[in-house]
This record gives C-alpha cells, sequence and structure tokens, in this order.
C-alpha cells in the first residue's frame, strides 16, 4: 500500500512513528506537507500537485493537519477525498473538531456528559453567562486556543467577569465553563482507534497549575479507566465521525466529562506513558479499512 501523511513536520515524534509502522507493516509511507500540495478544481479529475508533479496511486492518507491549519489541510484532504483515496480521518470530521463549540453542541445533543458550559456574544451578557455556567470558580476559554493557551481560571465573580470581557474587547469568541475541581488538575486522555480505546493515560497538572497539558509541564501515567469511561469515548469519537480520536475527559462528581476531541492526537505522550505501539495499530486499521471509494462523504459537506 501507499500511504501518504499530511504533515508539515517529518521530524516529529508522531509522524516519525507513523512512516516507521507504516514500513514495518510492508507499506511505502511519503511525508507530504499538505501547504505545499496545490489543486486543480475540476470535476472529471481531481488531481494533488506537489514539487510540479501530481501526487497518484495512494492507498491511504494520514491527516496531520495542525489547528493553525485547518482551513487549507482539510481543503486538501477533501480534494483527495474526491478521488476516492480512503483518509484516516475525514476533513468534515476534523472540522467539525476543530470547532469546539459546534463539538460540544453535537456531543450535548447525544447525551455525552460535558462540563455546564454557557457561550455569549455580547459583553452586554456576560453577567447571564456566569450565572448559566453556575457561577465562579470558572473556567474561560477562548475557542481558537491549543495546548492549554487561552484557558483561565477564574477564582471569583469579578475576575471572570473581567477577563471575559477584555476577551471580548480583543474580538475572541469564548466559552465559560463550570470548573472541575474535583479533578485536582488531572484530565484523561482515551486514545480511540475505529470502535475501541487501545489506550489512556492520566495527565497531571505541575504543582499550582490546573492544566494538565504536557506542553504546560504535566506528567503523564498509564491509566485504568471504567467501562462508562471507555463508551463515553468511543461514542464521543463516533458522533463526531472520526476513526482515530483523542478524547479529553475529566472525572467529575457527575460522571466523566468530556472536555475535547482531538483528531490528531499526539502519539508520543501515549505511546511512552502506557508502552503500546499505537502507530502500529493505526496502521493496522488502515490495512482492515482502506479500500478505494471508502471515504463516506466523498469530499461533501
Ligand atoms: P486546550 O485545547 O487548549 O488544551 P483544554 O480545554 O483541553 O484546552 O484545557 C486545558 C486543560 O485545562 C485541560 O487539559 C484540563 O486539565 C484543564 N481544564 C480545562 N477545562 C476544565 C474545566 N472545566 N475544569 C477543570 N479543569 C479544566
Amino acid at each position: 500500500m501507499k500511504i501518504a501523511i499530511l504533515s508539515r513536520g517529518p521530524g516529529l515524534y508522531s509522524t516519525r512513528r507513523l512512516v516507521e509502522a507504516a514500513e514495518q507493516h510492508g507499506h511505502e509511507a511519503k511525508v507530504i506537507n499538505p501547504l505545499r500540495c496545490y489543486m486543480n478544481i475540476t470535476s472529471h479529475k481531481p488531481e494533488v500537485h506537489y514539487q510540479g508533479s501530481v501526487l497518484e496511486g495512494f492507498d491511504a492518507v494520514i491527516p496531520r493537519i495542525g489547528a493553525s491549519i485547518t482551513f487549507y489541510g482539510t481543503a486538501v484532504l477533501r480534494q483527495f477525498e474526491m478521488m476516492g483515496v480512503f483518509t484516516l480521518n475525514e476533513s468534515v470530521a476534523i472540522s467539525r473538531s476543530r470547532d469546539k463549540l459546534r463539538s460540544l453542541q453535537l456531543l450535548a445533543r447525544r447525551g455525552i456528559g460535558l462540563p455546564v458550559t454557557g457561550f455569549a456574544h455580547s459583553p452586554d451578557d456576560t453577567r447571564d453567562v456566569i450565572k448559566i455556567a453556575g457561577g465562579a470558580p470558572l473556567v474561560i476559554k477562548l475557542l481558537e486556543g491549543t495546548q492549554g493557551k487561552g484557558v483561565v481560571l477564574a477564582e471569583t465573580q469579578n475576575a471572570a467577569a473581567s477577563v471575559i470581557e477584555s476577551f471580548r474587547k480583543l474580538a475572541a469568541n469564548l466559552m465559560v465553563q463550570e470548573f472541575i475541581a474535583e479533578a485536582k488538575g488531572a484530565d484523561i486522555r482515551c486514545f480511540v482507534i475505529g470502535e475501541r480505546v487501545v489506550a489512556a493515560m492520566m495527565r497531571q497538572a505541575a504543582e499550582g497549575e490546573f492544566r494538565s497539558n504536557l506542553h504546560r509541564g504535566g506528567s503523564a501515567r498509564a491509566v485504568r479507566i471504567t467501562p462508562e469511561e471507555r463508551s463515553t469515548a468511543v461514542r464521543s469519537a463516533r458522533i463526531l465521525g472520526l476513526n482515530v480520536a483523542g478524547v479529553d475527559i475529566l472525572r467529575s462528581n457527575h460522571g466523566p466529562v468530556v472536555m475535547e476531541v482531538n483528531s490528531s492526537p499526539g502519539l508520543e505522550g501515549i505511546e511512552k506513558s502506557t508502552g503500546k505501539d499505537i502507530s502500529g495499530q493505526i496502521i493496522d486499521f488502515i490495512d482492515k479499512n482502506a479500500r478505494p471509494g471508502r471515504t463516506r462523504t466523498r469530499g461533501q459537506g
């Protein structure tokens, strides 16, 4: 099989491991920078061009599209879908997962546990949205943030109001969320492939920090998850239409609540903390599922 890995970082751990795993399975893997792909938009023979030639003969695409290039990256992926190439996660599902508000709305509609969350446009509605989210302490999040940037804990009503108002002055979209204090700075990353959680790790925030992101000094270890957590993770990935996802869960007093569903989950933390060959399992999934024309949406939507 010939596999394209859409990634801007050939040297990144995740990209390197996927190339290695593909080769171990006897496949050919090529790392392609999505920002250097260009396309002809035509109905009879859609093509992707790269470094002066047409990309041909690919059986599967593994998208590793960073949040900052979602728009162009998903357009490139859509072009592969139009060509009938199987993609590990489809463009529509990636776009859904990148919109935090839209994802939470889709999950809420299907009864997935979530932190109580409010969202408002006008600063005039700040007081009310604080009330909706249950009052201070509150977590305020920029919708465009990643790696814990733009995630703030406001301990009091006044602090919450001033954070919301300053974010809004910058014309940033944000959501206001119940603070799950009982999680004690820990969250659980469930790595989903297909219909299974293949690995789970608990990330613990550094001393004095409530955000457990590894980029913020959090530490990770393998964790056993409950059947309820397992089914919450698998259902969340399925609702967003993702074959592979990192589902982030907090252990709250009212059961597992989903914070975020990541469509390009990193492999380093999860492989190193659990000792599992997740990259190999991703390639196994492609082996079982990649057939020409198997893409469900064929670039629609
Ligand atoms: P990002 O996508 O930027 O990583 P997250 O929404 O995942 O942002 O938040 C970053 C971290 O902050 C999470 O991993 C978690 O540890 C903590 N956190 C986020 N939301 C809450 C919340 N509602 N209650 C408690 N902790 C939270």
